[in-house]
């Protein structure tokens, strides 16, 4: 088993709920809302406007620039009006509603298989960018810019994510053991994209099944191929600490996996490279976890992009009562939602109904270290929440709060149950107002 990296935390994996569950189709509604904001980076742009007919995979807002993903319709139908939504993360974007007219009818030039083997680089490239692929476990990093590092940045690694280590979370688990072959491929055509010769998925070792038909599926591809089995330690899904995991090769404080010369992709991600290459399928669906114990079914659901979050809990058998917390995402990184008024996006990994969970003030910093310990950016939590705390956001650039990568580790294991990373999210925050304040 391979090494692991410095810090972290153990939280009970609570996989149990909805590993064992089928990847099933969720119904799809008889209306969407679809946010044209699904990524990282500039807003897509809306090319409908109210009546229009439109097409399963037709572009509904295009990329409005390299940083920005296109976004199209996940169904044919009518666009029926503009609205603003609320975004998962708390914000709220402009979305498009379509009345969905239950044929299904794809756009043209979409749905339709392509010999991958001919594809060059530059073709897979553009393929990824017309589908509006973006990073699948949760960053939403528009991919065809990971695939186009600069060309002094020689990549000779692929790293795939398959350690899915939020706790509940089982969507790529399910993807791996259903359908290893569409990873590969997707693997195969991301090494081609950026001319690496190596690839890898990494897996914890709560995943023996997946990992054993990665390592076959692997292994019937040929090449320099290989699965790795990883020890079980959170946030070992984060790029910085996934890369030293695999390959013990430092990502430079500041820097980007392309600086140690590897490309990270989710196995949900390789698995949409593969449709987006192989039949021209826009990314307007994906497979979501709706488990916890305020579910009484828990599921993995492939869901039509834009479905409302109330429908896929109810379809779970949602125990409203006595959810105390629904949070979209994984409980460590994922966003706590006051109500369900929310769709799935192309980021939303899971949807998680809690019924117990601690509500009690913070205290004071005890200065025992669990934080510093735990963090795996080697920073010191502790110190960085006391500033926070005091309002002096600005003087935690000092203290490199900017190679936070928000974990939570930090929180969950303070015995004072201070909110330290929710914190340093405000600092991150408040550096960047600083900042395009000073380059006004
Ligand atoms: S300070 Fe940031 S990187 Fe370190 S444990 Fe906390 S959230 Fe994670
Ligand atoms: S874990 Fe909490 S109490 Fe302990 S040093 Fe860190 S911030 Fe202070």
């Amino acid at each position: 088993m391979s090494g692991a990296f410095r810090g972290g935390a153990h939280p009970d994996d609570a996989k149990k709920y909805s590993k064992d569950a089928p990847i099933h189709d969720a119904p799809v509604p008889v209306e969407l809302t679809i946010p044209f904001s699904q990524h990282i980076g500039k807003p897509a742009s809306p090319v409908v406007k109210p009546l229009d007919e439109v097409k399963r995979g037709q572009v509904i807002a295009e990329a409005a620039g390299f940083v920005s993903a296109a976004v199209h319709s996940p169904v044919s139908g009518k666009v029926l009006k503009i609205v603003q939504t609320l975004h998962p993360m708390g914000m709220v974007c402009d979305a498009a509603v379509i009345q969905n007219d239950g044929a299904d009818a794809w756009a043209e030039g979409c749905n339709i298989e392509t010999d991958t083997s001919t594809l060059s680089a530059e073709q897979i490239k553009a393929a990824v960018q017309a589908a509006g692929i973006v990073g699948m476990g949760g960053a939403t990093f528009p991919t065809h810019v990971k695939l186009s590092p600069p060309p002094e940045k020689k990549i000779d690694v692929v790293i795939l994510n398959g350690v899915e280590c939020e706790p509940y979370l089982t969507a790529d688990y399910r993807l791996m053991l259903e359908s290893p072959a569409t990873v590969v491929k997707g693997l195969l055509l991301a090494m081609k994209a950026v001319g690496a010769a190596r690839g890898i998925v990494g897996i914890e070792a709560n995943k023996p099944d997946a990992f054993k038909i990665m390592k076959a599926e692997l292994a019937k591809a040929g090449g320099n191929l290989e699965a790795q089995l990883l020890p079980v330690m959170y946030p070992q899904g984060a790029e910085k600490q996934l890369i030293y995991a695999c390959l013990k090769r430092e990502v430079p404080s500041g820097g980007l996996p392309m600086d140690a010369g590897v490309v990270v992709q989710n196995v949900g991600t390789a698995h949409a490279i593969y449709e987006a290459c192989a039949f021209k399928r826009p990314l307007t669906e994906r497979i979501t976890s709706v488990t916890g114990p305020g579910v009484e079914r828990p599921a993995n659901l492939r869901v039509r992009i834009g479905t409302p979050v109330r429908a896929l809990l109810e379809l779970c058998g949602f125990k409203e009562k006595e959810t105390k917390k629904l949070i979209y995402g994984g409980p460590m990184m994922g966003a706590a939602h006051y109500n369900t008024d929310v769709v799935v996006n192309k980021g939303m990994s899971g949807i998680l109904a809690l019924t117990d969970v601690i509500d009690e003030p913070y205290r004071d910093c005890i200065r025992c270290g669990r934080c510093v310990d735990g963090c795996p950016m080697g920073l010191v939590p502790s110190e960085l929440s006391i500033l926070a705390e005091t309002g002096r956001y600005l003087d935690t650039k000092d203290k490199d709060v900017l190679d936070c990568i928000e974990c939570g580790v930090c929180t969950y294991v303070c015995p004072a149950r201070r909110p330290i990373v929710q914190w340093l999210k405000v600092c991150k925050s408040e550096l960047a107002k600083a900042r395009a304040q000073a380059a006004k």
